[in-house]
């Protein structure tokens, strides 16, 4: 089997972290981690906990940290994710995140933290175009990949709809946030030497093969290092 990975994915809303993060998740064969997902989804099914985090998704708000960690932390600890990899998207939000991701995660042991890069205007555009199914959270855009039959999605046949945080109040509330709360982990990621910032330009497949590009070139890298670490040792007599 190909060889797992531990991907976090940062960027501003609209930047398509969601979309990249599902093509790298079958890329890699690894769970798709992503925070807004499994609220969505619990708000859908009214649990408490669902019941918990819905004010602060319809507001465009941040859901507060120890609620967020400690399901990304069961998460984690699952098999899968703690064998191969995972692919998280939309953790961390904020340092306190960060902080308590390298306690369950050792920074080391993660392959990339990719910052997909994108313009203010665009966001503008891709947000007010953004469609998701209902039932299965797979991402449309009325203009650039609708669903094949107008409001059902492809995937699961789930209704397509606007996602009730996509309104021009909540997509406001949630930059500011992104501004205040989520920036600071790009020089944070990047004092670790972790940090790839892409840009989240041009088709879909173009920026998986970016991302993917650079994640080989790190894991190349990586095999030299090792390899002249290993030559450079001494060699007994
Ligand atoms: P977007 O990146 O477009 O805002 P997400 O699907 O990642 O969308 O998140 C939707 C909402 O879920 C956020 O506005 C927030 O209320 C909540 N949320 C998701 N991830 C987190 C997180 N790591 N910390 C706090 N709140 C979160
Ligand atoms: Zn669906």
């Amino acid at each position: 089997m190909a060889r797992g990975a531990r991907v976090v994915v940062l960027g501003k809303q609209g930047a398509g972290k969601g979309t990249q993060a599902v093509r790298l998740s079958r890329h890699y064969v690894v769970p798709h981690i992503s925070t807004g997902d499994t609220f969505r989804a619990a708000v859908r099914q009214g649990s408490e906990f669902g019941r918990l985090a819905k004010p602060y998704l319809d507001a465009g708000d941040l859901v507060p940290d120890d609620i967020v960690i400690g399901v990304v932390r069961e998460r984690l600890e699952r098999r899968d994710a703690a064998q191969r990899g995972f692919i998280l998207d939309g953790f961390p939000r904020t340092v306190g995140q960060a902080e308590a991701l390298g306690e369950i995660v050792i920074p080391s042991e993660l392959d990339v933290v990719v910052n997909l890069d994108i313009d203010t205007d665009t966001i503008l555009i891709r947000l007010a175009g953004r469609r998701v199914c209902e039932d299965c959270g797979t991402n449309y855009s009325v203009i650039e990949n609708p669903p094949r039959v107008r409001g059902i999605c492809d995937v699961c046949g789930g209704e397509v709809v606007q996602r009730g945080d996509d309104t021009e109040d909540a997509i406001r509330r949630r930059l500011d946030h992104y501004e205040r709360e989520t920036a600071p982990l790009v020089s944070w990621y990047a004092r670790q030497g972790l940090l790839a910032t892409l840009p989240a330009i041009g088709t879909p497949d173009e920026v998986t093969d970016r991302i993917v590009g650079r994640i080989h070139q790190r894991w190349s890298t990586q095999e030299v290092t090792t390899a002249a670490s290993v030559e450079s040792q001494p060699v007994p007599d």
